[in-house]
């Protein structure tokens, strides 16, 4: 049997962060965001994009033009700004994993937040030794909020939809007026492929399943995935133990699904959709119904003989709260987390 290795949060968090940077409609560069509290629970995604009421057809998306306001710089808001614009529960304390170093713009602002960003971690920079580069390391050291690489353990994180065993979907032709960019990921593939990659963290070593639950204007408003109760393993940690995973009746009892602890950890937004990589249970159902989700889109297709799932589906039916089977619209994703090109003279990384 191959040794079952769940992948760490942080890896967790920085993969999420690249797949969202996938969305960006900049020709040239792409980056995401995830912004987590102390508890590592995600408080906000985002990539770097026009601000919310702003069409990504009307304003340039190039770097020439006779003038500035004729070429993108102005209307580009970055990663870092979206995902505090995104915000859905406070994250005091928290870290911001973000895939490219922060430009002295968003380090002020960051710098300036009335809840303190604990640590800001990156992958890659965008221009090595860039005077912007400097200046934001400076401002993070001496607002004292240490800036680090993320030097992931785990390198390569994949996002396979084929494991989903799902139908393809066909994305209708796109146009670029303003020379945006085209082959931007669609927001089903980012968040079932976020779902999938909370899945991963799971140290379940038989059953994974991950999800995430999306508010109105795709705004994420929590992640889960199947585990026992933090505070257990929390206990559990402290004392040196660890809980027997390979125990059926012990995981039966103790274990929480990933939808369920997804709804757990959300905020409460109503009209909101749960991504999920699998059916919810009954645990996870009476939580749909409380926290008025509309719809849910699952990847696995459900067992139809499990009286569980025809009792959730009965549920969901009378509440009215559509369910639909994710449809793919690319194969595999494939994350590279390996720390990129980050050093250069002037640049001074604080460790923790
Ligand atoms: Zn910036």
């Amino acid at each position: 049997m191959v040794a079952y290795n769940p992948l760490p949060r942080p890896e967790a968090f920085m993969a999420i962060a690249a797949l969202f940077a996938k969305r960006s409609k900049d020709p040239v560069t792409q980056v995401g965001a995830v912004l987590v509290d102390k508890d590592e629970y995600v408080a906000a995604t985002g990539y770097n994009g026009f601000p919310a009421k702003l069409s990504d057809d009307h304003f340039s998306w190039l770097k020439t033009g006779e003038h500035r306001h004729d070429k993108k710089y102005p209307y580009v808001k970055h990663a870092e700004l979206n995902v505090l614009a995104n915000v859905t529960r406070t994250y005091d304390g928290g870290t911001l994993y973000v895939t490219v170093m922060p430009c002295h713009d968003c380090a002020r602002e960051i710098v300036q937040l009335q809840q303190k960003i604990r640590c800001v971690k990156f992958i890659s920079v965008y221009e090595n030794g860039k005077d912007s580069n400097v200046t934001a390391n400076d401002m993070f050291n001496s607002a004292g909020i240490p800036i680090t690489t993320l030097e992931a353990r785990v390198k390569n994180v994949s996002v396979d939809f084929d494991l989903l065993d799902v139908e393809s979907r066909e994305i209708a032709p796109r146009v670029s007026l303003t020379g945006k960019r085209l082959d931007y990921l669609p927001w089903e593939e980012t968040f079932m492929g976020a779902a999938m990659i909370m899945a991963q963290c799971s140290k379940n070593p038989v059953y994974q399943q991950g999800a995430v639950l999306v508010g109105p204007k795709n705004k994420t408003l929590g992640f889960g995935y199947n585990g026992i109760p933090k505070r257990i393993s929390a206990k559990l940690k402290a004392e040196n133990k660890t809980f027997d995973w390979s125990n059926a009746k012990l995981r039966e009892e103790y274990e929480i699904k990933g939808a369920n602890n997804c709804m757990l950890n959300s905020s409460r937004v109503p009209n909101s959709t749960l991504y999920t990589t699998h059916f919810p249970d009954i645990a996870a159902t009476h939580k749909l119904l409380e926290t008025d989700v509309k719809k849910v889109i699952f990847g696995h297709a459900p067992d139809k003989n499990s009286s569980d799932i025809i009792a959730a589906k009965r549920m969901m039916d009378h509440a009215e709260i559509k369910y639909q089977q994710f449809r793919a619209a690319t194969n595999k994703i494939d994350i590279d987390l390996a720390t990129r090109d980050v050093t250069f003279p002037g640049l001074r990384f604080k460790s923790e």
